[in-house]
């Protein structure tokens, strides 16, 4: 029997706001000691009333709108009720049953699924594309819980410690329907949501530190089958490699478990990272074990359509939008313009780069070679120095006149990158990096061949070898020209001639 698996995620993204949810403490408190960041409201003390940051309600319906969901009219808080030490009121406030947004999409490009997944940073951009358009059930608000850190003392007793500085920065929720059917399409999915709250500026995105968190919801049926398996929810990855291999270790795990006759029963697993297996951390709560009940405290809220409206108004062009640009207005390729447009501020450096060539280019051959050195030789002494883009000594006025000084057969290709390399460490334009250090190309014709004659004088065996026909030591001339001029003669040119002082020589 086949069996298909089947993906719903709930992810929960901390948002970029000042303050707290509900009340007017710093929500910046990753370098902070523990516990600094508090206030009578996130301890829960008796008697505090909770406000609602007005910031946070819009960065969430600013996501809800990019993820094209209905912004509702009247929206409220409930609390969730439930027992545990990371939960300053015993209670969470979040919302239930009338979540702000609700029934959105997002149209998802699956990379190709040949490539290996299980890289750091998921599979590289298909050369072709396939979409897909996978279901959000909604996108809510609630306030993050406080965090706990389990230790281990020195007789080996375990104790736990906590810090409340998280408790109440505000949480987004994203719900999705369980449209995906592969790790790698949770994987894709996941990354370009990030990319998403990325351009919108309303969240880092970061795993590793716990700011965009993902708890994945995994079931598998007979292929062909209509009805959805029993789901396993897993939690605890802290990296998109993670998720891929939990839910691929996951599926396998419930594939077995039905061909060998057992049951998949309801329940909340965790991934443990060392071991690349996940284990029950408990059986399935409902949502009937909550307790929810509106929240007192708080007024319910009613969007009007002009503020909705204005908001979408105000969102920036989100990274597919601005991918099919790039491939209509610069004649890019899919690969090319989907890496380009997966972070802002490396698009935003690639299109003011477009901005500075002039009128009289070509703009898809320049857009081009923007683009293979903003992927290639720029991208990879970023991450040598751990630089970010904006922060980067080359401006994109630098690296377009780097450019045309190629085109204008000023300098080699081959040049051209020591002089990157340059302008990349001194933040120096190309005409200083190659006046100063003389690397104009050379393409003077008596002052070549004056070169070229040199090198046929002290070569007379692959002169020899050119006579009879072997055309291969006309590279090795080439090679040799170039090793003498340190790169700097023109390739073309260099053809040229060495072919007529060869000629000049035979008939000699
Ligand atoms: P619950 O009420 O158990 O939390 P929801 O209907 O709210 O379940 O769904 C929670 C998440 O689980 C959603 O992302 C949804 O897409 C996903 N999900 C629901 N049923 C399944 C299933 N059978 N297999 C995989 N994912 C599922
Ligand atoms: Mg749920």
């Amino acid at each position: 029997m086949e069996y298909e698996v089947v993906i719903g995620l709930e992810i929960h993204a901390q948002l970029l706001t000042r303050s707290k949810m509900f009340c007017g403490d710093s929500a910046e408190y990753a370098d902070a000691p523990p516990n600094t960041h508090v206030c009578p409201v996130c301890l829960g003390m008796p008697g505090v009333l909770p406000v609602i940051n007005r910031t946070a309600i819009e960065y969430a319906v600013m996501t809800a709108l990019a993820l094209n969901c209905e912004i509702a009219e009247f929206t409220r808080f409930d609390r969730k009720n439930y027992f545990y030490p990371d939960l300053m009121k015993d209670y969470q406030i979040s919302q239930y049953d009338m979540p702000l947004s609700h029934d959105g999409w997002m149209s998802v490009e699956m990379a190709d699924q040949t490539r290996a997944m299980d890289a750091p940073n998921g599979a590289s951009p298909a050369e072709s594309t396939e979409r897909k358009i996978v279901r959000i059930k909604r996108v809510h608000m609630e306030e993050d819980t406080a965090r706990l850190l389990h230790r281990v003392d020195a007789l080996g007793e375990t104790y736990s410690l906590v810090d409340i500085n998280r408790a109440g920065a505000p949480l987004m929720e994203i719900v999705t329907e369980p449209d995906l059917r592969s790790p790698e399409e949770a994987q894709q999915f996941l990354m370009q949501l990030r990319s998403i709250l990325r351009y919108l500026g309303v969240s880092t995105g970061n795993m590793e530190e716990g700011s965009f968190r993902c708890d994945a919801n995994i079931s598998v049926r007979p292929r062909g089958s209509t009805e959805l398996g029993e789901k396993v929810e897993v939690k605890n990855m802290n990296s998109f490699r993670a998720v891929f291999r939990a839910l691929r270790y996951e599926a396998e795990r419930q594939i077995e478990a039905q061909q060998t006759g057992g049951r998949i029963v309801q329940e909340t697993r965790g991934w443990v990272e060392d071991k690349s297996i996940t284990v029950s951390q408990r059986s399935k709560e409902y949502a009937h074990d909550y307790r929810y009940f509106p929240e007192p405290d708080l007024p319910p809220l009613v969007f009007s359509r002009e503020w909705v409206e204005k908001l979408r108004r105000g969102l920036p062009e989100l990274p597919d939008a601005k991918r099919e640009r790039y491939m209509r207005e610069f004649g890019l390729s899919v690969y090319d313009a989907t890496l380009l447009t997966e972070a802002r501020p490396v698009a935003e450096f690639f299109e003011e780069c477009m901005r500075q060539v002039t009128g009289t280019a070509n703009v898809p051959a320049m857009a081009k070679a923007v683009s293979n050195w903003m992927l290639g030789d720029f991208r990879r002494l970023l991450n040598e120095t751990g630089t970010e883009i904006t922060a980067s000594r080359v401006s994109p006025a630098h690296l377009v006149g780097m450019i045309e000084m190629v085109d204008a057969g000023q300098i080699s290709g081959k040049i051209a990158k020591t002089v990157f390399e340059e302008m990349f460490a001194s933040g120096k334009r190309a005409g200083d990096v190659v006046a100063e250090r003389g690397l104009t190309q050379i393409s003077d014709v008596s002052e070549l061949e004056q070169v070229l004659s040199q090198i046929l004088d002290a070569n007379p065996q692959a002169v020899e070898d050119y006579f009879r026909g072997k055309t291969q030591s006309l590279t090795y001339l080439v090679g040799q020209t170039m090793k003498a001029t340190r790169g700097k003669a023109d390739p073309a040119l260099t053809n040229r001639l060495l072919r007529e002082l060869l000629e000049k020589r035979r008939s000699a």
